[in-house]
């Protein structure tokens, strides 16, 4: 079956042709037998028709020689011939033939004396007395060679006509055998064929004489003729079925095996092809299904093709949709990540310099706070706009998060770049942000870092050192352009030798430093344990920092996510080592920087495997700081659907929580430790505080009371509807090894 299915159908055909044309012969072969076969029986018919007409003509023969030896001896000039010897000669030799009763040249005649002797003179070999086989010359006839001619020899007896019983003599009638047969008329025998041997000296009686002679059968006319038609039919059987196998095999070949042929060829190129080639378009078919078949393959391939080509097209929005910011059309930060990289590993061979150049916003988050989001927005784009119109035209200009942008610069120098930066500023200075509506002053500050090849300095460290050329152009009084190594030798020294900064930078390179601890916020009215809150600190050099020393440190240098990283990476290692009672739920700070990045997002993702065993809920630190509200809002949602529950921290800080409240999908309010110690007063703002609770509370907020420190203000806010809270009234924050988890715990 397995090599059946490997014949082409070529092959087949082949085959097909091939079995045909052996039946052919076959055919052939078993017509030709049975014509043979008729032949022969053809043949032996003749042959017995041929023995049966020499017996008849033999016998003809006898009967004639009979008759002629009667007439001559009833002739009366034979019985002339004892008294008038003397014309005996010419009478035998030529009356005899003129009377008509025998035939010159095959018959002669001689006759006796009673007493045997010979009548005349002797001629043609005739015995001088007469003897016959039998003895009676009376009646005798027999067969003799005589010079190699077989002769019939017929003695009869002549009488008297007056006296029948008066014997007057014999007469002999000498007959040539062959010679008398072959003048006589034959349908089945060839007359020349005709032959007698005889053995010398041997007598033949004539009646045996036919089994003798040997003959040859004329040719059958009837048979020629038969033989000549069955021949032609069978030339002609076979010329057209050859001829229509050939046909048949030609048209195959032509109708179906090619096209079949071309079609299995159309189906492997597609098949084969990688790359989209311009489809051939089919020639016509001459068989209407094979054409229709090819016909739907081109157009199949045509809709491949567009299919293909809408991919490739809607693939390169793709890629640079993700390439690019949605707000301010510049590369985003993922481009920044490759192009870097990859610029990295090419600008060894530039012979020039390269410098780095980080731009960042002044007073962005105070613009963002006082003018709201979508002003914000629009600042952003005019800066990005005046960025990009200064640098030079094949630059990039990449947006890195926030108000953050960058660009490296290859084929430069360090007065260039420094040239490059101030047309960057001049132009920011020139934009109408008035237009906006924004009155003050917008500015960018810039950090150059410049790496010259020759010196073999490394590239790796160019946009540490941007940054911390731009901590130096933020610093009051600077000129809010800073070039490393030019104009932050002595800020970069202070840097490195400030206490926070080198605990911070040594913590996020050993994640062990930063230990956390957590603070219990309670479920209200029976103040059981929900959520344990988990706060960071870095152990240094036996000092344990806290956040209010670190964090600015983390937002000067833009560390946020490095560092939210760091504390999720904590967190995640103690809730693995079951570390935390199991039912009560673990609450982590996140800033808002860091809640738009991906990795973030995917290390969350990454926690809620724990949820099972540990409610968990996401605190968002500086929401005003968000800046990405599209991205963070589908983040958070997504993080809403691993059971994660979002609380908006420090709530009544801040220019505009509230509107980042509306736009983002938040479950929990946590209400600021200064919004709460209004509540122990007696004045207004306590009284809007309150009214503010019940309206968050009525919104379908669930609320947290921070920094509970006294029995009042924990009454109030429980009057005031709020689910949970936390402060040192209740339980300060602890490490793993001094928290108490005998207190009652809820599910929360
Ligand atoms: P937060 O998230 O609002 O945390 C509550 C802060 O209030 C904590 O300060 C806590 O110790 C303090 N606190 C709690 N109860 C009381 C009280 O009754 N009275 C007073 N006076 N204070 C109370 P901490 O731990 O110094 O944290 C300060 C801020 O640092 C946090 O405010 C949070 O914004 C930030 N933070 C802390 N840990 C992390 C962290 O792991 N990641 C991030 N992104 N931020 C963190
Ligand atoms: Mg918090
Ligand atoms: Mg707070």
């Amino acid at each position: 079956m397995k090599r059946f299915q490997s014949i082409t159908i070529k092959q087949l055909a082949l085959a097909i042709v091939s079995a045909m044309l052996l039946s052919m012969a076959l055919l052939g072969g078993y017509m030709l037998l049975q014509a043979r076969e008729v032949t022969a029986s053809f043949q032996q018919h003749q042959r017995e028709a041929a023995h049966a007409e020499l017996k008849s003509r033999l016998d003809q023969l006898l009967t004639d020689t009979d008759k002629q030896a009667t007439q001559i001896a009833n002739w009366e000039e034979t019985h002339r011939q004892w008294s008038h010897t003397g014309q005996h000669e010419r009478w035998r030799d030529q009356r005899v033939y003129e009377a008509g009763l025998l035939h010159r040249g095959t018959a002669a005649l001689a006759l006796y004396a009673p007493d045997g002797l010979i009548l005349g003179a002797l001629s043609g070999g005739w015995p001088l007395r007469l003897t016959t086989p039998s003895g009676t010359p009376s009646g005798a006839a027999w067969i003799t060679q005589d010079d190699e001619v077989p002769t019939l020899y017929r003695a009869f007896a002549i009488h008297n006509p007056g006296n029948k019983t008066r014997l007057e003599g014999y007469g002999l009638i000498r007959l040539d055998v062959l010679a008398s047969l072959r003048n006589q008329t034959f349908h089945f025998i060839d007359p020349d064929s005709l032959h007698l041997k005889l053995s010398p000296g041997e007598t033949l009686d004539p009646a045996s004489l036919a089994s003798r002679v040997q003959l040859n059968t004329r040719p059958d006319a009837e048979q020629a003729r038969y033989q000549a038609i069955f021949s032609r039919t069978l030339l002609a059987l076979f010329v057209l079925l050859g001829t229509t196998a050939l046909a048949g095999y030609w048209l195959y070949d032509r109708l179906l095996v090619k096209p079949l042929r071309q079609l299995s060829k159309d189906l492997d190129d597609m098949q084969q092809s990688d790359q989209p080639k311009e489809p051939r378009r089919p020639a016509p078919q001459p068989i209407a299904e094979l054409d229709n078949v090819r016909r739907s393959l081109y157009d199949y391939q045509l809709q491949l093709r567009e299919l293909h080509n809408t991919l490739a097209n809607q693939n390169k929005e793709f890629h640079s949709q993700a390439r690019h910011d949605a707000l301010t059309g510049c590369h985003n930060r993922r481009a920044y990540e490759e192009d870097w990289k990859d610029f990295m590993s090419k600008v060894e061979s530039t012979p020039q310099g390269v410098a780095f150049l980080l731009f960042d916003c002044d007073r962005f988050k105070a613009i963002n706070d006082t003018y709201g989001h979508a002003k914000g927005d629009r600042v952003l784009c005019i800066i990005a706009d005046a960025l990009v119109m200064a640098l030079r035209a094949h630059d990039r200009l990449y947006r890195l998060g926030g108000d953050e942008f960058a660009a490296f610069l290859s084929r430069t120098t360090p007065a260039q770049a420094r040239q490059i930066g101030q047309r960057c500023q001049s132009l920011i200075d020139a934009a109408r942000f008035t237009d906006l509506g924004i009155v003050e002053p917008v500015g960018i500050s810039i950090g150059v870092a410049f790496c010259d090849m020759h010196a073999q300095s490394s590239l790796d460290e160019l946009p540490k050192q941007a940054d911390i050329a731009m901590y130096t152009a933020k610093q009051p009084g600077h000129q809010r352009i800073a070039v490393y190594g030019e104009d932050t030798e002595a800020g970069s020294q202070t840097l490195v030798a400030n206490r926070e900064t080198s605990a911070l930078f040594q913590a996020l390179a050993q994640p062990g430093m930063i230990e956390m601890h957590y603070q219990p916020i309670h479920a209200l009215p029976g103040r059981q344990v929900a959520y344990y809150e988990a706060l960071a600190r870095i152990r240094y050099h036996n000092q344990l920092l806290m956040p209010a020393a670190f964090l600015p440190v983390v937002s000067s240098r833009r560390l946020e996510t490095e560092f939210d990283l760091a504390v999720l990476q904590q967190v995640d290692a103690d809730l693995t080592n079951a570390r935390l009672p199991e039912g009560c739920g673990i609450s982590v700070n996140i800033s808002a920087q860091s809640i738009s990045r991906p990795e973030v997002v995917s290390t969350l993702m990454e926690l809620s495997r724990h949820t099972a065993r540990h409610p968990l809920m996401l605190e968002i630190t500086e929401t005003s700081l968000i800046t990405q509200m599209l991205e963070v809002r589908t983040y958070l949602d997504l993080l809403r659907t691993v059971n994660f529950k979002i609380a908006m921290d420090d709530f009544g800080t801040g220019y505009s929580p509230l509107r980042y409240l509306v736009d983002l999908p938040v479950d929990i309010v946590k209400f600021d430790i200064s919004l709460i110690k209004k509540l122990e007063e007696t004045s207004r703002a306590s009284q809007i505080v309150s009214d503010f609770a019940r309206m968050m509370k009525d919104a379908g907020y669930s609320l947290v009371a921070e920094g509970i420190e006294t029995e009042v203000a924990l009454t109030r806010v429980q009057a005031l509807g709020f689910a949970h809270v936390q402060g040192y009234l209740l339980g300060r924050p602890k490490t793993l090894d001094q928290l108490d988890t005998s207190v009652p715990h809820t599910i929360a």
